[in-house]
């Protein structure tokens, strides 16, 4: 007999985890005087420790631990009275010296997690360990792809070696490209919220690595690869997806996942193997021999913990509390700090909740279309908090309002201009009552058939009407004064 075990369809569970690099915002490199900077001059900010000379050597930046800790605090991990600086060696143009100090087996940090709110609830992804490190310089490619590949030459600028870096890695305990993206997200908002970094990932602040793969029929870990280097969260959850998808081919074609680097083209939505994994790098760790390893002192670190400001989870039950939001709305507005200053703005104009309705409906709807951040968008908190005044006192209907927020949106004109310049100010009774009148006399089979019972032609008028009036009619009145008359 056959075993119909073997026919069932395989459930190929995604395991993810991944990696961030962060730049922490000091005024000083990790382990020299230069300035961190962004966009100058290539080459103006080295001197012989980022240039990696020969005998220069390197002084921890304090500025920099005192970051770390606060990141390590404020993703509830452990942080070690003791840390050490490791060599790790490879070569590279952009690394000098031949090996990069970072923390190997004993970093400043392990052990920590971030709850993450996803649809279905929150998650709790854990967070392995978090080290410090410095940056490389930076490759720059010259050519029209501004890719190694295919590029005419390739300079380098040291600006950016030395840059003081946070390396946090999480446990494999996502999986979906959608918690994926949450949990970067929410782990971006708290570190800003806590300072240490901008997260601008524009400039490179922040950069993630995903390690995907899909679990054995057993529910064992399967053979991961590594999409490299993201810097946007959309990015993250598309490469994931269609790795995922990729793997899950060649396992339901009986082939074998290999363990590479991929890299995910946002232009082409298609991820390429960089390179084979399967000779994995000897980087020859070993104690940094020229940096004494960290010592943290218990009553800094208190003091530290002390004065972290407020985290987005705190912030989220604040919402909660104070404004009436569900716990799913809260945690929306504050997985962003920009966000979250941008509803407490609105929020103390206006009704609150109304204010969250829109601002997380269609105000994001919006802002993600055209790929705009709140801060950058056109509809200021007053202006937002003006639409919706002009709902609640009834001068627009909701349906106008979605159109006013638009162009708003749009063209940055105060509200109560674009309802006078286009007319959506909400009808009067008489205006409507017309409007009706006219929308039965144009449609008369629709409206005897609704004077014999049939109700399933009232929204077809319903809509008659709302076009006739161009959105500015309420739709719920629409609806009752329709009734009334053809009840008659
Ligand atoms: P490596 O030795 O390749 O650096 P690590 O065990 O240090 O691997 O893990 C690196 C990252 O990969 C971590 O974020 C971890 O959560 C994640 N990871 C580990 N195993 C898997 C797996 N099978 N599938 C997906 N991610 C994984
Ligand atoms: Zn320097
Ligand atoms: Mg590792």
């Amino acid at each position: 007999m056959e075993n119909t075990k073997t026919q069932e369809k395989r459930d190929y569970r995604p395991v993810i985890g991944l990696e961030f690099h962060v730049h922490l915002a000091t005024r000083t490199k990790m382990f020299c005087g230069c300035r961190v900077t962004y966009g100058e001059e290539p080459n103006t900010h080295t001197c012989p420790v980022c240039l990696g000379h020969p005998g220069a050597l390197p002084v921890a930046n304090e500025r920099a631990i005192e970051l770390g800790v606060m990141a390590g605090l404020a993703l509830n991990c452990e942080v070690h009275p003791r840390a050490v600086y490791a060599r790790k060696n490879y070569f590279y143009p952009d690394l000098p010296k031949g090996y990069q100090i970072t923390q190997y087996d004993e970093p400043i940090c392990t052990g920590g997690y971030i709850d993450v709110q996803t649809s279905e609830g929150p998650v709790r992804v854990g967070i392995t360990r978090l080290h410090l490190e410095e940056d490389a310089a930076k490759n720059v490619h010259a050519g029209e792809s501004g890719r190694m590949h295919g590029s005419t030459g390739s300079y380098i600028d040291y600006n950016r070696g030395g840059t003081p870096l946070m390396e946090i890695v999480t446990e494999p305990d996502i999986d979906s490209p959608e918690v994926a993206r949450a949990t970067a997200n929410q782990l971006k908002a708290i570190l800003q919220s806590v300072g240490v970094s901008e997260c601008d990932m524009e400039k490179g602040q922040l950069r993630c690595d995903a390690n995907v793969s899909v679990r054995e029929p057993d529910g064992s870990f399967g053979t991961k690869t590594e999409l490299k280097n993201m810097n946007s969260f959309r990015f993250v959850e598309r490469g994931l997806a269609r790795e995922l998808e990729r793997q899950t081919e060649l396992l339901e074609n009986a082939e074998r996942v290999g363990q590479s680097t991929m890299h995910y083209d946002p232009a082409t939505d298609e991820v390429h193997e960089l390179r084979s994994k399967e000779f994995a790098h000897d980087y020859r760790y070993f104690p940094e021999p020229d940096l004494l390893p960290v010592e943290l002192n218990e009553a800094w670190v208190r003091e530290i913990k002390s004065r972290l400001p407020e985290l987005p989870e705190e912030m989220r039950d604040r919402f909660v509390g104070q404004y009436g939001l569900s716990s799913y709305d809260a945690g929306v507005l504050t997985a962003d700090r920009e966000l979250a200053a941008y509803y407490e703005a609105v929020a103390a104009e206006v009704d609150p909740k109304q204010a969250a309705n829109w601002i997380t409906g269609d105000l994001q709807a919006l802002l993600n279309e055209a790929g705009v951040e709140v801060s950058e968008s056109r509809v200021t908190p007053e202006k937002m908090a003006g639409i919706v005044r002009l709902v609640s006192e009834g001068t627009v209907s909701r349906a106008a309002a979605k159109d006013l927020l638009g162009r708003v949106f749009e063209s940055g004109d105060s509200p109560a201009e674009v309802v006078e310049r286009e007319g959506l100010a909400q009808m009067g009774g008489d205006e409507l009552g017309g409007v009706v009148d006219r929308v039965v006399s144009e449609n008369p089979d629709e409206a005897e058939r609704v004077r014999g019972g049939d109700k399933k032609v009232v929204g077809f008028l319903v809509g008659q009407v709302m076009k006739a009036t161009r959105g500015s009619a309420d739709g719920g009145r629409a609806r009752e004064v329709l009734l009334e008359k053809l009840s008659r």
